[in-house]
């Protein structure tokens, strides 16, 4: 993993390997895998992501995790932890010599299920089912829902995959948007200390944004509308974007840019395809007048099957990449 080769070979790799509207689930994917891996010392693959933790054990040791940390957090904050939802529940499940697919297996799962439901109170249109973690029916729902529960656990002072280090970034800067550059790199975020999940002030690296505005230019140079569709820099990680200058907020996740919309996250490359003219001309599913981001949370999104065509490919002809 560590071989120089393969690192010089994802760098050279293009910013934009997905040509779907599923990218930012990729995106989920590769974060939540490197933080299981570090929180637990995993070998969670993103390309294997389900298959990884279908017995349900990980996710059941997890939840007990976050219950413990909640505990703890409790006790050092009670004032907080009164406003917030604590889970008190141990997940009982059996941890050993689960077969994938087995009865034991879908206990498991249905078990954290249960506890993600009553115990953090996660919304059911982030919550999934038996069979969609167990058939693999439904990888987005489990992927929403397991990065909520990271949400919550960050909040008792888990670990946080850094899609949430992200939006905790965000969320400061729009309370104080005069907050020196709480997005600037090599910062240190507040409140990143380990729980009992983890060993003491480990953390995952934050992003890199030198190189976040070469990035931007670079997507929105596939636009080929008269004239570009706009999208200014205002400060770094933030620009205005359309003829209204809505405000979005952009950041390198790996191979990904990101855009934080309402209560989830897109790719700046799928976003532009449902706001630039241009793109969402080749789609056809373009408002005469695109109006600037809806902040639609990110579970909102048509899926896939509401295209005509089905999946589809974009900017072929693209110059870049
Ligand atoms: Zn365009």
């Amino acid at each position: 993993m560590a071989d120089q080769s393969n690192i010089q070979s994802a760098a050279s790799k293009s910013i934009r390997p997905f040509r779907s509207s599923e990218e930012y689930l990729e995106a989920m994917k590769e974060d939540l895998a490197e933080w299981f891996n570090t929180l637990y010392e995993l070998d969670v693959q993103p390309d294997t992501f389900l298959e990884s933790l279908e017995t349900g054990c990980a996710l059941c040791q997890h939840a007990n995790n976050v219950t413990r940390s909640a505990g703890d957090f409790q006790r050092r904050h009670p004032a907080a932890a009164a406003r917030m939802r604590v889970p008190r529940r141990e997940v009982v499940f059996q941890a050993r010599n689960v077969a994938p697919g087995s009865f034991v297996a879908r206990d498991n799962v249905s078990n954290f299920i249960q506890w993600c439901r009553q115990d953090l109170g996660i919304q059911d249109v982030l919550m999934f089912e038996t069979n969609d973690l167990v058939l693999k029916k439904n990888e987005k729902n489990f992927v929403l829902c397991l990065l909520e529960v990271a949400r919550r656990g960050a909040k008792f002072g888990m670990l946080a995959p850094m899609l949430i280090q992200m939006e905790e970034e965000i969320e400061e800067e729009m309370r104080d948007p005069t907050a020196p550059g709480a997005h600037r790199e090599g910062q240190a975020p507040r409140n990143r200390a380990l729980g009992s999940a983890g060993g003491g002030g480990q953390r995952l690296a934050l992003c890199d944004l030198r190189n976040l505005d070469e990035l931007v230019r670079e997507i929105l140079g596939c636009c080929t509308c008269p004239s570009q569709f706009p999208m200014v820099k205002v400060s770094e990680g933030k620009y205005k974007v359309g003829d209204s200058n809505a405000l979005i907020f952009v950041r390198v996740l790996r191979s990904h840019v990101m855009v934080r919309v309402g209560g989830g996250w897109d790719t700046l490359e799928h976003y532009l395809d449902k706001h630039d003219p241009c793109r969402c001309a080749s789609l056809c599913e373009c408002p005469p007048h695109p109006k600037p981001p809806p902040l639609a949370p990110i579970w909102g999104f048509f899926p896939l099957s509401f295209l005509p065509g089905g999946p589809f490919s974009l900017g072929e002809g693209c110059a870049g990449h």
